[in-house]
């Protein structure tokens, strides 16, 4: 079986220069391939080079809004840059109405002068959404789109949006977090995804996994726990039990839906 992450930051400074470790770990769990996601101007280079040393690591490049504030005049030039480097993917990218004393300012057009970009070079892109559904939907709908589709990241919107966004190119990516006992609404919101749509994630070291399903304990320097990327044969799991099917059907659908998303490996 092959296992396929659609979203993670592998280049994260919080895993300290340990990356050849973790992605022993994880070709050694049956990890096929994982879409290595950047969040600024500053970890696009180290993203490119994980890519170029590892085969596992498909290389996306884009600002995710939390990082806006990071952003040099040059910014869209640098990207294209990268892009024009390894035309793999665009992500993270997104709105985010949550995150406390986050500036919304800037947001919808850097959103959307990254999601142009992956239009016109139809690349697929990895969207960031928390608590701007309705107007995530209403830019989508209204400005070009990837081609071949794009992917909502850890979708964690409203059940009733999924056919809408279905119909627009969507992807829904599941992610590890989902699987703690308490998160049953998001983990439901995954019974109505198409099952030619469904993707699956760690967001590692993002989005901890449940400390008691995990093989791969993982702390930063300061002993906080970090999701680690091979986290991801268990979501596999944990999902599939979830979801009344077998491990080996969800793998070969996802595998699929990566392919068919990302491009063929
Ligand atoms: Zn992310």
């Amino acid at each position: 079986m092959k296992f396929y992450d659609a979203h993670n930051h592998l280049q994260d400074d919080r895993f300290a220069g340990r990356q050849n470790e973790l992605l022993a770990a994880c070709e050694k769990a049956g990890v096929a391939r994982m879409v290595v996601n950047g969040a600024c101007e500053n970890d696009w280079p180290q993203v490119l080079a994980l890519a170029r040393e590892a085969k596992l690591a498909l290389p996306s490049f884009g600002y995710h809004p939390w990082h806006l504030h990071e952003r040099t005049p040059d910014w869209q030039r640098n990207l294209e840059k990268f892009l024009d480097v390894v035309p793999s993917a665009v992500g993270e990218i997104g709105l985010d109405r949550w995150k406390p004393d986050l500036s919304y300012t800037g947001q919808e057009e850097a959103f959307l002068a990254q999601l142009h970009i992956a239009s016109k070079r139809n690349l697929p892109a990895s969207l960031h959404c928390l608590q701007a559904w309705g107007r995530m939907g209403e830019l989508l709908r209204n400005h070009p789109r990837p081609a071949r589709g794009f992917v909502l990241h850890s979708f964690g919107g409203p059940a009733e949006m999924i056919p809408a966004f279905t119909k627009l190119g969507a992807y829904f990516s599941f992610p590890g977090y989902f699987l703690h006992e308490r998160k049953l609404r998001q983990r439901e919101t995954f019974q109505q995804v198409p099952p030619d749509r469904l993707l699956i994630e760690t967001d590692a070291p993002d989005q901890l996994f449940p400390a008691e399903k995990t093989d791969f304990p993982l702390a930063d320097a300061e002993g906080s726990p970090l999701n680690h990327p091979a986290n991801l044969v268990a979501i596999y799991s944990g999902l599939a039990e979830f979801l009344g099917e077998t491990v080996e059907s969800l793998a070969a659908r996802v595998e699929e839906n990566f392919q068919r998303v990302f491009g063929e490996i």
